[in-house]
């Protein structure tokens, strides 16, 4: 059996072991997470082995960007086959901090990103949401100190919003993104795909299909807004409830007007019952 990872479960463990892992190897990468391990997770963590010699990947269900109707408490929580997961593929360390060591009594300051985090996307329909996502990933950043991070494109906005974070906090740290891995019928690979009924998950996989017609039509020089509400009406005759189909600059995220403004992301989210999906794909 493989030996398992060394588990850091608080701040003084975790600053031990990374002064090892860095006295031993130089550099660390640290691979983000909520656990509810996946296929894609673990190739983030494929990456991040070929990076750096030294693997840290943290297990955290992070409150603060969840609203409260959210579904922090039935977030799927799969610790012990996490950690099997993770020694297969010899992760060094896992840090798996409680929330009262991330938010302890008094905690009382919060990193505000804007630019990408304020485009009209996720974080008009999660208003808190990036704001808990770059605080956190400011702490673990701060905690472990990594030379690299990886995360994935599933999380286009996120990508962005912590990469720009990175570079303009001073951090130290390089955001490298990976791309999406998916179900072979296309459905991006997502700890919430557990959620989804029978029915739900047969229909789920027309979100990344309607994306790649949707880009297909654009570059054969169809309209991008016409494109992208067919796109969307599309999905809801499926049965999806649409958040959001957009049509943006793959760096800024801002609206674009025509494929001459690109590099183009295609963007979209969309309730299947109770369960909230996100895709995107470039072009
Ligand atoms: P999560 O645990 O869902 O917060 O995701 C942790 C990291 O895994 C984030 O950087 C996600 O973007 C990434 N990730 C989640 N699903 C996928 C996927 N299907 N392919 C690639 N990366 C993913």
């Amino acid at each position: 059996m493989p030996r398992r990872p060394t588990i850091a479960r608080s701040l003084a463990a975790l600053e031990r072991t990374t002064a090892r892992l860095r006295w031993e190897s130089g550099r660390i990468v640290l691979v983000p997470t909520m656990g509810a391990l996946h296929a894609g997770h673990l190739d983030l963590v494929r990456l991040a082995r070929m990076k750096a010699r030294r693997v840290v990947v943290s297990i955290f269900v992070n409150p603060t960007q969840f609203a409260p109707h959210e579904d922090l408490a039935s977030y799927p929580r799969t610790f012990e086959a996490d950690l099997a997961a993770l020694a297969a593929l010899k992760v060094d360390l896992v840090w798996a901090p409680t929330d009262d060591i991330m938010y302890p009594p008094g905690f009382a300051t919060r990193v505000a990103p804007e630019g990408p985090a304020t485009v009209g996307l996720e974080d008009k329909f999660r208003p808190q949401h990036f704001g808990g996502v770059a605080t956190v990933v400011a702490k673990l950043f701060a905690q472990v100190r990594p030379h690299l991070a990886v995360f994935g494109e599933k999380d286009y906005q996120q990508l962005k919003v912590v990469t720009r974070m990175a570079a303009d906090l001073d951090l130290g740290v390089t955001v490298i993104g990976m791309p999406t891995v998916r179900e072979p019928d296309g459905l991006a690979l997502s700890s919430r795909n557990v959620y989804l009924s029978p029915q739900e998950r047969a229909r789920a996989p027309s979100l990344y299909r309607v994306l790649k017609d949707c880009a297909a039509r654009i570059a054969a020089g169809q309209p991008i807004a016409a494109t992208a509400a067919d796109g969307a009406a599309e999905l809801e005759r499926i049965g999806f409830a649409v958040d959001y189909l957009a049509v943006r600059h793959a760096e800024t995220l801002q609206p674009i007007a025509s494929v001459a403004d690109g590099p183009i992301r295609l963007l979209v989210a969309a309730r299947l019952g109770q369960t909230r999906l996100i895709d995107n794909i470039g072009m």
